[in-house]
């Protein structure tokens, strides 16, 4: 396993690599690797024989409150995580490197990027399709791995692969889950013990949306409101959004008809985690 921190020997190394005709598979993640990231890694390693992960915590997708400056990191843990997953490169660029004195180019995708998250953490997507379209042009890989516990990010980077014609192809991971249900995240781990069992609600209040559904409900409110009632029951909780989208345009749907994707955020405490599912009606 090979560590490159700037974009010009990346580039060099996946030029070389195409000269050779291997294929380059890239998963981009901002590090403090758990088994959803090592999901990502296991898929880009069995179709390609060239995986890189990228570890980069990105400043311009956070806003001013959030936590850019506590997000967990720890380099020794990913390296070892990666190289138990046979990661030939890792690419860790610094700030400096993506972001130097006088940077000022941004890629923004747009409408997309307005509701769910994007609503509720203005400019955040905005910092996530820039580091992407800069990862994507010193890695240029043949396939990028994408986790559906991120399902708007799927969507805006999908539009702006599509968009701008880039001939990568995006293959999209299910969500890895603890055994109670909780999605992985990196942020788990800011969640006091009460804040962690209580949060174990928000996969329960899809699996109850899933039921309902099962049952023949097809009204987005009727769901969202015992989504909420449920979710509410748990006294950390605070509801950010509870939301039935189509899962294409992202944008609301009264009756439920086609592909639905059903997506949520909640604090527990100054802790937001999200989650969703992907159902066709
Ligand atoms: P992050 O490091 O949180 O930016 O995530 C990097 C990549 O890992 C993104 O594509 C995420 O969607 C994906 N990912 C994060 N958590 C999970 C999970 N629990 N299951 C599957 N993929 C995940």
């Amino acid at each position: 396993m090979k560590i490159i921190t700037t974009i010009s020997k990346m580039q060099a190394f996946a030029a070389k690599a195409r000269r050779q005709g291997k294929q380059i598979g890239f998963v981009p993640t901002m590090g403090y690797l758990h088994q959803g990231h090592a999901s990502l890694l296991k898929k880009c390693k069995k179709e390609n024989p060239i995986c890189v992960l990228s570890i980069f915590v990105n400043p311009t997708q956070f806003g001013p409150n959030e936590d850019y400056r506590r997000y967990p990191r720890n380099k020794k843990h990913d390296e070892m995580l990666a190289k138990k997953e046979k990661v030939d490169i890792i690419f860790y660029p610094s700030v400096k490197e993506m972001y130097p004195s006088g940077y000022l180019t941004y890629v923004s995708v747009e409408k997309i990027t307005n509701v769910l998250c994007g609503h509720s953490r203005p400019g955040h997507f905005r910092g996530v399709v820039t580091i992407v379209a800069k990862l994507m042009n010193a890695i240029s890989p043949d396939i990028l791995y994408l986790g559906q516990k991120d399902a708007q990010q799927v969507a805006v980077i999908k539009q702006m692969v599509s968009d701008l014609r880039w001939p990568t192809r995006v293959n999209v991971v299910p969500t890895v889950r603890e055994k109670d249900g909780l999605a992985l995240s990196s942020r788990n781990r800011y969640l006091s013990p009460e804040a962690r069992r209580q949060a174990v609600s928000l996969y329960q209040s899809l699996c109850l949306a899933q039921k309902l559904i099962a049952k023949g409900e097809r009204d987005s409110r009727a769901i969202i409101q015992q989504m909420t009632k449920m979710i509410k029951q748990n006294s950390l909780s605070k509801i950010d959004y509870i939301s039935c989208v189509d899962a294409k345009t992202l944008l609301p749907v009264k009756r439920l008809k086609g592909d639905i994707l059903i997506a949520l955020a909640v604090f527990f405490g100054k802790t937001r985690l999200i989650d969703n599912i992907l159902i066709s009606t």
